[in-house]
């Protein structure tokens, strides 16, 4: 039970459940903030909307021709709002975003006045 717990716990996150229906969340299971990014991929050649999916990170089209002109070159567009249509082609991206204003800026302010009184220290000599 507990080693089950340690290795979920070193787990890269996959933050899968984070509602893709919100533009962003906090992930339930790592505390990051998650946006979620729909992505869709078209014919470089003739415009054509591929079905769109995510490998290794990258976005892709489904398959490697387009069915259309049978070009393999493609664009990736990032949709601002999801259409029903869009759907069945979008791929979900789940990005994280990383808060500057949270606590990690707390330690940096903490880190930045532990070096600068030895410095001072050096200057009053
Ligand atoms: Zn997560
Ligand atoms: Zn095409």
């Amino acid at each position: 039970m507990f080693l089950t717990e340690l290795l979920k716990f070193h787990k890269k996150c996959s933050h899968h459940n984070v509602m893709p229906n919100v533009e962003q969340a906090y992930c339930p299971d790592c505390g990051k903030l998650i946006k979620n990014d729909w992505y869709i991929t078209r014919c470089a050649c003739c415009g054509m909307k591929l079905k769109t999916i995510s490998k290794n990170g990258k976005i892709i089209p489904q398959s490697h021709y387009c069915t259309n002109c049978g070009s393999d070159s493609f664009v990736v567009e990032k949709l601002e709002a999801l259409s029903f249509i869009d759907i069945n082609f979008a791929v979900l991206v789940k990005n994280v975003i990383e808060e500057e204003h949270r606590i990690p800026t707390m330690t940096m302010c903490w880190a930045e006045r532990k070096c600068e009184q030895p410095k001072l220290l050096i200057q009053s000599l």
